[in-house]
């Protein structure tokens, strides 16, 4: 089986000052993901791999860098599954965790369930040795004057939704040369949610899916949306039917924006390695590797290919 990751950086308006760094860092997670790939690596440790490097980078909504809630702080929620038992891990409203990808990952391994939410996920975190950051070690001072802003500015709370949903949340999807195939999802969520909010992002079946039998999918874009139509799951379903990756991709995002107008974008890979990367925002930064070629893009119908060695 020929191994494939694929990545994404959250689907929204990305603005041109976020574009070059969107794409740099989608471009650095799936060559992370790749080199694991190539090692013989398994398709869940390369999803863990890629989202982590993308948790690091701070211009994206997951981990350092996250947006900030209503009260100013930063939740975030993870999922992280494998195809080939279907097992899955997933924390969601966690503070002060660097990596929530790993942290789910421990949640699916050393645990009898499958999410932990709130504090009882942080002590889950503290118990097992995860080191808890100090409060705003997450925050970037970019995020802290974006959120004043809009505290200030933006007071209508469906103005302040529509303004701002879709951020920069980060997934990967791989299939491994043993033909198994794993997602992983990580968000900081939306800026100003409520307190307590949690998305589509650690909803199996919502935020992602990986079954060895159809496929792996993550999802990004707005997340009350993707909850209504089980996005992840949906996608799946359609290619169960014999729809290919971006077919079935792109109708349900169709399917989506008609029935909750909702919008958002999605990165796919089947069991035989055919994938996509489609979405119905005005941008998503995504990139693929597969065998030596990766391709990245950001806006509609973009698709460049780089041969690397
Ligand atoms: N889906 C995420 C959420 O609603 C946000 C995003 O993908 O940008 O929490």
């Amino acid at each position: 089986m020929k191994p494939v990751i694929v990545v994404h950086g959250g689907a929204w308006a990305i603005p041109d000052a976020f574009a070059e760094a969107s794409v740099a860092g989608v471009k650095a997670a799936a060559q992370a993901g790749s080199e694991v790939l190539k090692r013989g690596g398994s398709a869940l440790d390369t999803v863990e791999v890629a989202v982590r490097t993308m948790e690091d980078d701070p211009v994206f909504d997951a981990g350092h860098g996250a947006v900030l809630n209503a009260d100013g702080e930063v939740e975030l929620d993870a999922i992280i599954m494998e195809g080939k038992t279907l097992a899955a891990g997933a924390v969601s409203s966690v503070r002060n965790i660097a990596n929530p990808v790993s942290l789910a990952r421990a949640v699916m391994e050393k645990t009898d369930h499958i999410m932990l939410t709130g504090h009882g996920a942080n002590l889950f975190a503290e118990s097992i040795g995860v080191p808890i950051l100090m409060p705003d070690a997450l925050v970037t001072k970019e995020e802290r004057k974006e959120w004043e802003h809009y505290k200030k500015y933006i007071v209508g709370v469906k103005e302040l939704f529509n303004s701002q949903w879709g951020h920069d949340t980060v997934g990967a999807v791989a299939l491994d040369s043993f033909g198994n195939v794993a997602c992983a999802t990580s968000t900081g969520g939306i800026r100003n949610k409520m307190v307590g909010r949690v998305g589509d992002s650690p909803i199996i079946g919502s935020g992602g899916y990986a079954d060895n039998k159809s496929g792996a999918v993550s999802c990004t874009g707005h997340g009350e949306s993707i909850l209504k139509v089980t996005l992840a799951r949906l996608i799946l379903f359609h290619m169960d039917q014999g729809r290919t990756a971006s077919e079935a991709a792109e109708c349900s995002l169709q399917y989506m924006g008609e029935r909750v107008q909702g919008g958002g974008g999605v990165i796919v890979v089947s069991p035989t390695g055919d994938w996509t990367a489609t979405f119905t925002t005005e941008r998503m930064a995504w990139a693929a590797m597969d065998g030596n070629l990766l391709y990245y893009g950001l806006n509609p119908k973009e698709n460049i290919k780089e041969t690397l060695n």
